[in-house]
């Protein structure tokens, strides 16, 4: 059995006729820019969020640079961020002119360690950004608390975290404004580069969408320079009809956690996913750990599982941050996790035999 780590194909062929039918609509409208596709994709996921404003871009990385940036963001400030994610939480700081500070993650959650953010702040630190890794939020309540005390902004980026919940709030509707990816694998998937921000915030709102449209709202009358960040019709059109499909893929998702944490409970040699108390991890990706990770990844590469790692080198171990002087004992836990860490097959077209499949796998490995 041939096990992909994601199968985009299984999901269009589910909803095949729906997003052919947009596709050519918007084709045979040339709506390709900007038009109805766009601003009904945009109302439509602010309306699922009750989140007043939702301001689509190219990607989930311009949306987090365009949020800083309209926040006033900028040289000689400091962001706080977590050690471990993709490098578009950190390098967007630094496209504004700021300083990424990274913080350690938890041991058990594998997010942003909110014990130890608020030694990091100073008189320049300007905001957190937390990203909700994995699915799972990070621990909300604390990091507001801090953000509240030291006046500090919380962006939230979102890019893995597409409808999950801490304490009954969504992920995206607790900081001043939060980032969005629908590049093709997150949980909700564009077929190409797409991504937004949500903010309930008017004046914030107004900004990043004439920022990322060259400065302007109304055509030739440029306020500021700004940068052209837009999502385009055909990928708002594909977005916009997979909204009614989302949230049963999300539970689809949660679903195949269940029989993953079923079959693999009594793996003693490997960590599972653990979830934070009264909180929806919506998997986006399914991590387990591993002291022999490298063994584990090619034994099931042998056997047609195809595992990925969720990220081999933690950010301030990169060589793009060789300049801020690191050791890896800086971030022990991140260090220590990045040669651990193993994302398994996960998505919610994933059927109850491919998940028996790969746990068997990973028992046999155990077992020999
Ligand atoms: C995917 C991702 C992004 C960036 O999204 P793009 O749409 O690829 O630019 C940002 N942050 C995290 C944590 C991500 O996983």
């Amino acid at each position: 059995m041939k096990i992909p780590f994601v199968d985009l194909k299984a999901q269009y062929n589910s909803i095949k006729t729906e997003i052919d039918t947009a596709i050519s609509n918007v084709i045979g409208e040339t709506a390709f820019i900007g038009g109805k596709y766009v601003e009904n994709f945009e109302k439509n996921f602010a309306a699922l969020y009750g989140i007043k404003h939702c301001i689509s871009v190219a990607n989930g990385t311009d949306s987090l640079f365009i949020i800083m940036k309209m926040l006033g963001i900028g040289t000689g400030d400091e962001v706080i961020t977590v050690a471990n994610s993709w490098i578009s939480s950190s390098e967007t700081i630094s496209q504004t002119g700021a300083v990424p500070v990274f913080i350690d993650i938890d041991p058990d959650y594998y997010s942003i360690s909110e014990n130890l953010i608020e030694k990091a702040i100073n008189s320049k630190t300007k905001a957190i950004m937390p990203v909700h890794l994995q699915g799972q939020v990070c621990e909300m309540d604390v990091i507001m608390a801090i953000a509240k005390k030291h006046n500090l902004y919380v962006i939230e980026d979102c890019a893995q975290s597409h409808f999950s919940e801490y304490k009954g709030k969504r992920a995206g509707t607790m900081g001043i404004a939060a980032s969005f990816s629908f590049y093709p694998g997150k949980n909700l998937g564009a077929y190409g580069d797409a991504g937004c921000i949500l903010t309930n915030d008017d004046d914030l709102a107004v900004k990043v969408k004439m920022y990322a449209r060259h400065g302007a709202l109304k055509k030739h009358q440029h306020q500021i320079e700004g940068v052209n960040s837009r999502l385009d019709g055909i990928q708002a059109a594909i977005l916009d009809t997979k909204l009614p499909f989302i949230l049963n893929w999300t539970e689809q998702r949660i679903k195949n956690a269940a029989l993953y944490y079923q079959y693999l409970s009594d793996v003693k040699d490997i960590v599972l996913p653990k979830v934070r108390h009264d909180s929806k991890h919506t998997y986006h990706l399914f991590v387990i750990r591993s002291s022999k990770r490298n063994e584990l990844a090619a034994f099931l590469k042998e056997n047609d599982i195809e595992t990925a790692v969720h990220y081999p080198v933690a950010l301030p171990n990169m060589k793009a941050y060789e300049y801020l002087g690191f050791k890896n004992t800086d971030f022990p836990i991140a260090s220590k996790y990045q040669d651990e860490i193993l994302s398994i097959p996960m998505y919610p077209e994933l059927t109850e035999e491919q998940i028996k499949y790969v746990a068997s796998k990973i028992k046999e490995f155990y077992d020999n």
